[in-house]
């Protein structure tokens, strides 16, 4: 028996919340690469935290026809990802949440 350990990470998890949070007005201009994208995308999917300051973002970016530029301090990027890892619990059940 013999152990895989040179395959790539799952897509979503080759990306950090912080990345993603750093990634989102990029992403939400359609700014990165198809790489990146794709893995914001999936991480979007894996993190709730993460999809729903997303949504959030997209919102304020319609609200105001643009990306809002350095909207978040340092001190708040941090809180946002201290508040994800909060979010993510040892028990992995999912709540049907729509
Ligand atoms: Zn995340």
């Amino acid at each position: 028996m013999g152990l895989v350990t040179d395959e790539h990470p799952a897509p979503g998890l080759a990306v950090t919340c912080q990345e993603v949070v750093e990634l989102v007005t990029d992403y939400l201009e359609g700014a990165l690469d198809e790489d990146s994208a794709a893995e914001v995308a999936a991480h979007l999917r894996l993190c709730g935290g993460c999809a729903e300051y997303v949504e959030q973002m997209r919102a304020t970016i319609r609200a105001l026809g643009q990306v809002p530029v350095a909207t978040l301090s340092e001190a708040a990027q941090a809180d946002l990802v201290q508040a994800f890892r909060d979010l993510r619990r040892p028990d992995q059940s999912r709540q049907g949440d729509g």
